[in-house]
């Protein structure tokens, strides 16, 4: 009788135990892989409707097809909105005299080309600030696509064909097929687009994405920052994401941009100006800095579990993973 108890007991234990290594596993690999779940899982998480039914009403700009949002930014520069779309995308085409530049692609949710052609008659070429599905939507309507030229973006080509991974692209949130598309000029970082009496400095920028890529225009001074730095959550919680590279890159922007620069970013809006192309001053690239400073000091305490997020200034906030996961 005595016998029979033990080997039940030490029958039960040995299962308990089993079930808690594998329960502690299970947790180990989940908080390891922490920024590739909350993608997974981030369309039940937050439930969306791709475009909003009410109509945009505009602070700047016209709206054009009840869709688009165009806004002259001073003589060869137009913003192009989406102001309907969830997230609320800006892209910029930049005048020369001899070909123009569509610096992010739009969403795709409608076709970005037909509005592109009743701004310019010059020839475009399309360049996405980073890979992420909401820059890179409208991106195979043209024939000219140029991408910036690192070891990452190089090993996304197949046979010629440049196709981003799961993780770059992160159309899975809301179940978008991967583009496919031939690059037609690869671009050096630190090197320059020539338009035609208008060149723009292509500048690497990892932080939001490692192969995220922003344009500096000096003619203008002003500097177009795709996802590094715009009036919302900055989201550097997602697969490829980097808190140290985000504090050097800021550190590099600060180092190189004239005091005055204007900064136009890839999503909308600033709080309390309504809709229009939302821009941003060096000196919230300064508090940016000042923020992850503090944050990495552990001087700064951050909400939530997944992602941790923190404050930067009153239109500013950084959504971050784990030390682990996005450091
Ligand atoms: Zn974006």
């Amino acid at each position: 009788m005595k016998t029979k108890t033990g080997r039940t007991w030490r029958a039960l234990r040995k299962v308990m135990g089993l079930a808690v290594l594998t329960l502690v596993l299970l947790i180990g690999v989940a908080l390891k892989l922490a920024p590739y779940i909350y993608t997974e899982i981030s369309s039940w998480i937050e439930p969306h409707a791709i475009v909003d039914a009410a109509p945009a009403v505009l602070a700047r700009g016209t709206m054009v097809d009840d869709y688009w949002a165009v806004e002259r930014l001073n003589a060869g520069t137009f913003a192009i909105g989406e102001p309907r779309y969830y997230q609320r995308n800006y892209s910029y085409l930049i005048l020369g005299t001899k070909r123009a530049l569509l610096f992010d692609a739009g969403s795709g949710t409608r076709d970005i080309l037909p509005i592109v052609k009743r701004l310019t008659s010059l020839p475009v070429t399309v360049m996405p600030s980073h890979l992420h599905y909401d820059h890179m939507g409208g991106i195979t309507r043209f024939n000219a696509i140029a991408l910036i030229d690192l070891p990452a973006t190089r090993a996304d080509v197949h046979y010629g064909q440049f196709i981003p991974t799961r993780y770059e692209f992160v159309g899975l949130i809301d179940d978008l097929v991967l583009p496919g598309f031939q690059v037609s000029q690869w671009i050096h970082p630190g090197n320059w687009i020539d338009l035609g009496g208008r060149r723009l400095q292509v500048l690497s920028t990892p932080g939001h994405t490692p192969t995220s890529a922003a344009l500096f225009d000096p003619g203008y001074t002003q500097f177009f920052a795709g996802d590094f730095i715009y009036p919302g959550q900055l989201y550097a919680q997602l697969p490829g994401a980097s808190r140290s590279a985000y504090r050097s890159t800021t550190n590099a922007l600060l180092a190189s941009l004239p005091h005055e620069t204007t900064i136009w970013s890839a999503h909308c809006c600033r709080p309390g100006e309504g809709i229009r192309a939302p821009y941003l001053g060096v000196g919230d690239l300064i508090a940016l800095q000042l923020a992850l400073d503090r944050f990495s000091a552990g001087h700064l305490p951050a909400r939530g579990f997944y992602p941790r997020k923190f404050g930067v200034n009153e239109r500013l906030e950084f959504f971050t993973g784990f030390p682990w996961t996005n450091e």
